[in-house]
């Protein structure tokens, strides 16, 4: 059959896996493109810029397995019709989605495929003639749309590459079919519609461009298709000004050539004003009691969380409605803010979406493109509300504080519209031109921090701060949480695999340093992936041992190796047992599948000279602890600050270094040569190493002015001491924020004593029990206080003469 053709299709042709029906030559069907292969495809080869570049594409039909690792090429149907696409339409927003129209040409057979990735591209022969299609196809019926029951048919008629044959399977389907339009048309008769008339006697269009194509069944389907959109828009509940709209959009559609591109956006924009849900809604249970269970059972810890949205529940339920402030949690990543989301919303028996604020930085991302050209999108919130097809949603507004602005108007007022129960039941996205009504979704902010939510935002909003977790409260949630969760994600059992909490504790302590569990998460699921394999093979092993001719081999310790790799001595026969069972995950496995701990305790290496001294801040990422470092050279007493840092903490050092030169007698501290002017002939550099996240902010003033003091005083500062507090010119402590986080940043770091400001101490309250057990707590008023509890033996001057003014 390959013999002489007048068009001869391309040797080699890229493959496009359809799995929505099977394409014959000559026929059209409409595909929607989403696989990340066939994306890549319409990418390359025809989506130049924006215009369509005409290719030749290999139509495969393929059935999708959802058991087949979606990497990896399915094994192919072997026939396959090579394609003109004719328009793709489609946007890369939210996600890159195309739908290709696409003309069957011939069909070809599949020599070998020569290429897997991106997309497969196959050497191909073809099997027909392509002039053939004018005659062959007089009675042939739109075969695109076949529904699932047909595809194993339609393959068939595919395959059969005699015509005699493809005849004899066809016959069957067309009577079908012929019965199915027949009934059609019966029913149309008796609808008096005249909009259905003027589509009945609407002359035919063709796509003229196209060789070989014929588009009468190609129309007649869009015209059902039609017709369909338009019995949609009568029976949908959406309101009348809405309806109104549908109605005169379809009355354009009507007179429109489907080759317009306006063609698709109008229809486009009508399936997604027939699919929103304008009145459709689940209904809220609410028992707080079993609201107070569910979130215990999803959560460990956070009690103040948890009670802080009981609370709220419980109003919701007496007053009825949702007017009031917005919750928006505020912490580090990875503290469970999503999560408590997501229980909300399961309380109540309301569907749960997140809406990823981060980098949004144009309004039209809330709002909508205005549809006025290709690839114009509803919003987010109108988006969202298609994907969970209700009208009462919980809304997750994620990162409110990461919203950005540029020349695109700004979305923080976008959002305010959107949260403002005032305006909300009529807010109209661009795209939709009318209104919707957002009342009835219940929306739930979060953030890393406050300071940078737009002040109209936050003044909508309650905050309920959720700090980082403390190691034990790790540990239980790993074990009651993360673990389960990993195990059953890997198709692990507990028989199968064990991790003591020691191992855990050696997780959190070396190969973590976060407030949340996020890492920890990962860190488990990297040891779940090993197990995995080891348990694997073990079946493998084992099956080969049950063969009777195969001696029994010596026990082998099992050593897991990153990317489940085992060691040499194990694989160096099939013969080894397979892993005791469950695998016990000790620190030494731990080494073999995370690598070397990333941290180590490195405290008191770093506080082994004068000049260094531990500070607690806070980020927007949780506590951390916060080295800073000094160093005096010969010069004109030029103080010289380097690391991320802003100007607030500028301002301290200053103030630290006036404090200490006012109080050099009292306290002995002299410059290299002795004197009590401690910037004569001396630069000052101050040094805050390691710090992604600029830090700034006025409580690093009591560990600048300590470093500065072991600077000049030649001592060591206490290598188990961190400290944290604003100072005033007079040497007085000031009161700070997030003293809890920094307590747990300095617990975390094996600290013992923390040096707070005195007029700090009632925030001690909020301090989990075991981590107060750990750590003293010194208060101080002023900085003679600070330095006292800072320095082995305390600071002043009659109790450690001898130690004073030591040369560096
Ligand atoms: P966030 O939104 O604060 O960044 P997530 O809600 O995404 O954090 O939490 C990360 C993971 O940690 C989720 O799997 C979550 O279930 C889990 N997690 C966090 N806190 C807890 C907790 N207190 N109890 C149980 N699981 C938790």
């Amino acid at each position: 059959m390959s013999s002489v053709s007048p068009i001869q299709i391309p040797s080699r042709l890229p493959l496009l896996l359809t799995h929505e029906g099977v394409l014959l030559p000559g026929s059209t069907m409409r595909t929607s493109v989403d696989s990340a292969r066939n994306l890549q495809l319409v990418r390359s080869r025809l989506l130049k810029g924006t215009s369509l570049q005409s290719t030749i594409l290999g139509v495969i039909p393929n059935t999708p397995d959802p058991a087949s690792d979606a990497q990896d090429l399915p094994p192919l149907h072997r026939i396959g019709t090579a394609a003109l696409a004719v328009q793709v339409v489609g946007s890369n927003w939210p996600k890159p989605h195309y739908t290709l129209l696409i003309t069957g040409l011939c069909r070809f057979q599949i020599i070998q495929v020569v290429k897997e990735k991106p997309y497969p591209v196959a050497e191909v022969e073809q099997l027909d003639r392509l002039e053939e299609f004018p005659n062959t196809c007089k009675t042939r019926e739109e075969l695109g749309e076949l529904s699932e029951q047909f595809y194993k048919y339609a393959v068939q008629i595919l395959d059969a590459v005699s015509l005699e044959e493809r005849f004899k399977m066809t016959i069957p389907l067309l009577v079908r079919q012929i019965e199915g339009l027949k009934l059609l048309q019966k029913t149309r008769k008796h609808k008096q519609d005249d909009d259905k008339r003027v589509i009945a006697i609407r002359p035919m269009r063709r796509i003229t461009h196209v060789p070989g194509a014929l588009a009468d069944e190609d129309e007649d389907e869009d015209n059902d298709d039609i017709v369909m959109l338009e019995k949609k828009i009568r029976t949908s509940s959406m309101p009348e000004q809405a309806h109104k709209v549908c109605v005169k959009e379809i009355k354009r559609l009507k007179k429109m050539p489907q080759s317009m591109p306006e063609y698709a956006l109008t229809r486009n924009y009508l399936e997604l004003m027939v699919e929103l849900p304008w009145n459709k809604s689940t209904t809220d249970r609410l028992d707080i009691r079993a609201a107070r269970v569910l979130l215990d059972n999803d959560h460990y810890a956070m009690e103040k969380l948890k009670k802080r949205v009981l609370e709220y529940l419980a109003v919701r339920q007496l007053k009825n409605n949702l007017k009031g402030p917005i919750l928006c949690f505020v912490g580090p990543p990875g503290v469970g803010k999503t999560s408590v989301g997501r229980s909300v919303a399961k309380t109540l028996g309301r569907e749960f979406h997140r809406i990823a604020l981060g980098g949004v930085c144009d309004q039209s991302d809330i709002r909508g493109h205005r549809r006025t050209y290709v690839g114009s999108m509803p919003g987010r919130i109108i988006n969202g509300l298609k994907t969970v097809g209700v009208n009462n949603p919980v809304f997750l507004l994620d990162e409110v504080d990461k919203l950005g602005k540029s020349l695109q108007g700004d979305p923080a007022a976008a959002l305010l519209e959107v949260l403002d129960p005032e305006q909300n039941h009529n807010f109209t996205d661009h795209y939709l031109n009318v209104a919707f009504d957002l009342s009835q979704v219940l929306f739930i902010a979060t953030a890393n921090t406050t300071a940078s939510i737009p002040p109209a935002l936050l003044d909508r909003m309650e905050i309920i701060q959720v700090p980082g977790y403390t190691q034990e409260e790790k540990i239980e949630i790993a074990h009651r949480h993360l673990i389960p969760k990993q195990l059953e994600q890997h198709g692990l059992t507990p028989q199968q695999i064990q991790i003591p909490q020691v191992t855990t504790l050696d997780i959190i302590t070396r190969y973590t340093r976060e407030a949340g569990v996020r890492s920890l998460d990962r860190k488990l699921g990297a040891i779940c992936r090993a197990v995995a394999v080891k348990v694997a093979e073990g079946q493998h092993r084992e099956a080969k041992l049950d063969r009777p001719d195969v001696a029994e081999g010596e026990g082998c310790k099992e050593h897991l190796l990153e990317d489940g790799k085992s060691d040499p001595v194990s694989d160096t026969t099939d013969l080894a047992l397979p892993p005791e069972m469950p695998i016990l995950i000790d620190f030494h496995a731990l080494k073999d599948i995370l690598g070397p701990p990333m941290y180590e305790m490195e405290v008191s290496e770093r506080l082994s000279q004068p000049g260094v001294a531990i500070g607690l801040a806070w980020t927007p990422l949780g506590g951390e602890i916060m080295f800073v470092e000094a160093s005096r050279m010969d010069g004109e007493g030029q103080l010289t600050l380097t690391g991320q840092l802003g100007n607030v903490m500028k301002e301290s050092a200053h103030l630290a270094i006036s404090w200490l030169r006012s109080n050099a007698k009292k306290y002995h501290l002299t410059n290299a040569s002795g004197s009590f002017d401690l910037l004569e002939n001396t630069d000052i550099h101050l040094h805050f190493p390691a710090g992604a996240v600029t830090k700034d902010g006025p409580s690093a003033g009591v560990t600048i002015a300590t470093c500065l003091a072991s600077l000049f005083s030649g001592r060591l500062v206490r290598s188990d001491v961190a400290m944290t507090g604003e100072i005033t010119l007079r040497g007085l402590v000031l009161p700070v924020g997030g003293i809890k986080d920094k307590a747990l940043a300095a617990h975390r770091a094996g600290l013992k004593r923390v040096i707070i400001p005195q007029r700090n101490e009632k925030d001690l309250e909020e301090i989990p029990a075991n981590v107060r057990q750990d750590l003293s707590f010194i208060t101080a008023s002023c900085l003679d206080e600070v330095l006292n509890a800072a320095f082995d033996g305390g600071f002043t001057v009659k109790a450690r003469p001898g130690l004073l003014n030591s040369k560096l």
